[in-house]
């Protein structure tokens, strides 16, 4: 079994970071901190709005997909192609385009949210945006960004920012 953080794929970068937080889930989960910059997650301000937090958008060709929390809008990031839920393969009798394919897909981004361990931010479980690259979270403090601008972006050093990242065990 891979332990977290020794894996070769993120090799000694890894273990550069330390191990500053660490959640256990019944043996199921863990939740660590991780730097943005491992995840591919680009923090950014939005110009005008620098008062009301960090937007987490994702490089396009990132793996990694995130849930973020309804009561303290905390983004917990899995990576998308090792998570049980978001890898599943789509069943045969699941069509690949149209009505069924979007029926079972909001499905499985429900599942997926329910599937995250409480939030170590606030404690609760209720995730209730599924983040990826084209679908960007809420900034902060919640507020909804409805338009989005490349000069509008104001790009933070990923090296310098602490997300959480939710690794089955
Ligand atoms: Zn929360």
């Amino acid at each position: 079994m891979e332990m977290a953080g020794t894996g070769s794929r993120h090799g000694s970068r890894s273990q550069m970071m330390g191990f500053l937080y660490i959640v256990k889930f019944g043996g199921q989960f863990f939740l660590k901190s991780r730097r943005a910059s491992e995840l591919g997650v680009m923090p950014a301000y939005i110009d005008g709005l620098e008062r009301k937090g960090l937007l987490y958008l994702l490089w396009a060709d990132s793996l990694s997909a995130g849930a973020q929390c309804g009561f303290c809008n905390t983004v917990i990031w899995v990576d998308a192609s090792e998570d049980l839920v978001l890898s599943e393969k789509k069943p045969d009798h699941v069509p690949s385009s149209g009505g069924g394919y979007k029926q079972y897909y909001n499905q499985k981004i429900t599942r997926f949210l329910e599937s995250v361990p409480p939030c170590p931010c606030c404690g609760r479980q209720e995730f209730d945006r599924f983040v990826n690259n084209v679908n960007f979270p809420r900034l902060e403090d919640g507020t909804v960004v409805t338009k989005l601008t490349p000069e509008s972006i104001k790009n933070v050093d990923p090296e310098k920012v602490d997300v959480w990242f939710l690794k089955n065990a």
